[in-house]
């Protein structure tokens, strides 16, 4: 063989996905980026994500899940886990026995959480205080338009849902920055000191009500507030209402290629999934869908990935067909489909070029995550490797290898390793992004269909 040849036979290619997309490919590319927008611009909690998960799933046929129901090959359910994460299923050909084909993401994203006892007033101006929910670098979130997102669940049964500040109509929240002029102090602080948590308020009034006493002006949002949603100041107490950045997804770029929006990590991997996940004839193998909660706080609780709540749902499955759980769990292979780190050509220094995540390579696929020793990760074998190569490949899939940065130089983790501690062979997979966790996140167009495919070639595998 020649040396050119040898070249090509023996090293291994690093194409970016544009040189290898077919017209069509790119067409539906662009016609995928529509409908991801119109999800993630619907949805920017757990709850909202699982609402229109759910919607979605009806009207093709989904069917809610009851524990021990009968089921035959290409039957749809879903299960909506306390309004807070979804599991959806397509029943496959072959029995639960031989495992099923999953990939699990998270519809949570970091943001700020109101406290249960929000709202003050402090020098005529009203406040609701705030508590940072998942790993956010707090300056990023002052002075920029807020919307505020939840629920308020009355005593009498009811429940408000609330969504202000999207509409362009509606008014916006905010938090206010220290000016320049006056921050010779802050600007000496760090980064992680300069934003303190407490300082996080909400501003939300500013006009006294007429009359005698104090705290007026909180009088004043309390009286709005009740107009509009029928609460009274005892009712925070029983809510879930958020602050997260007001506003749409919006295309990056002259050439359109990227995406801006808020909580890409990780409802661009939740969209690939959903989106496969809907749109699939019979499967071989079951096909499981999991838009779990909680993962930025270490999926943990009732509605996150550590949650009895899959072996429920899936035991409820495995029952009426006389197969074990824990053989239907060992049987089965998950794509722990969550966002990576692309590589930012402006902070190279912290990662390494040759194991990282470049945007429009496709679907990252990371054999581990954690931090220092691989610390926290589930860390698949060789053998899962050589499976998620033959399926990705199998399906014409551009794919690309990827790390979470240098070593030592920080880390994270994802839902993989409660799948994997459930005895399912698991690996990472998703779609790679720049300014993670920050107000707007940026992905490539083609790494996210390119994503979708991914997710349909494992239901289908
Ligand atoms: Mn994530
Ligand atoms: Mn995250």
């Amino acid at each position: 063989m020649t040396t050119q040849e040898l070249r090509e036979n023996l090293t291994g290619k690093l194409k970016n996905g544009f040189e290898r997309i077919t017209q069509a490919q790119r067409a539906e590319m662009e016609s995928y980026a529509l409908r991801y927008r119109a999800f993630i611009d619907a949805c920017k909690t757990e709850r909202e994500a699982t609402a229109w998960t759910c919607a979605e799933a009806e009207k093709l046929g989904f069917v809610p899940f009851t524990y021990g129901m009968a089921t035959k090959p290409g039957d749809k359910i879903y299960l909506n886990n306390r309004g807070k994460s979804t599991i959806l299923a397509v029943i496959g050909e072959k029995s639960l026995a031989s495992g099923c084909n999953i990939c699990a993401s998270h519809v949570d994203s970091p943001r700020l959480d109101l406290k249960p006892n929000p709202l003050y007033e402090d020098t005529e101006l009203a406040y609701l205080k705030t508590h940072y929910y998942g790993g956010i670098k707090k300056y990023q979130w002052l002075a920029r338009p807020l919307a505020l997102h939840g629920v308020i669940c009355m005593k009498d049964g009811t429940t408000a849902c609330v969504n202000l500040g999207e509409d362009e109509s509606d008014p916006i929240l905010m938090i206010s920055d220290l000016l320049p002029h006056l921050a010779k102090d802050q600007m000496k602080k760090t980064l992680g000191e300069a934003v303190d948590a407490e300082r996080m308020n909400l501003i939300v009034g500013s006009e006294p009500l007429e009359g005698e006493g104090s705290e007026l002006v909180k009088l004043h949002i309390l009286k709005l507030l009740n107009e509009k949603y029928g609460m009274v100041e005892a009712d925070f107490l029983s809510a879930e209402l958020t602050a997260v950045p007001a506003g749409k997804s919006r295309e990056v770029g002259l050439d359109r290629s990227m995406l801006a929006a808020y909580g890409q990590d990780d409802r661009s991997c939740a969209f690939a999934e959903i989106d496969s996940i809907l749109h699939i004839g019979t499967p071989t193998k079951t096909a499981v869908c999991i838009l779990a909660d909680k993962e930025e706080i270490g999926s943990v609780g009732i509605s996150g990935m550590q949650s009895f709540a899959f072996e429920y749902f899936l035991e409820g499955l495995c029952s009426a067909q006389g197969v074990p759980l824990l053989e239907c769990f060992r049987n089965s292979f998950c794509l722990s489909a969550d966002v990576s780190a692309a590589f930012d050509p402006c902070y190279p220094e912290t990662c390494d070029r040759r194991n990282n995540a470049f945007f429009n390579h496709g679907v990252s696929i990371m054999k581990y995550t954690g931090s220092r020793g691989k610390s926290g990760s589930s860390d698949a074998s060789a053998e899962v490797m050589r499976h998620v190569r033959q399926t990705l490949d199998g399906a014409d899939v551009i794919w690309q290898i990827s790390t979470l940065g240098k070593v030592d130089q920080g880390g994270g983790g994802t839902v993989a390793c409660y799948m994997a501690n459930r005895n399912i062979p698991t690996v990472d997979a998703g779609v790679p992004v720049l300014s993670m966790h920050a107000p707007m996140e940026i992905t490539s167009k083609l790494d996210c269909y390119e994503t979708m495919l991914a997710c349909r070639a494992v239901y289908l595998a």
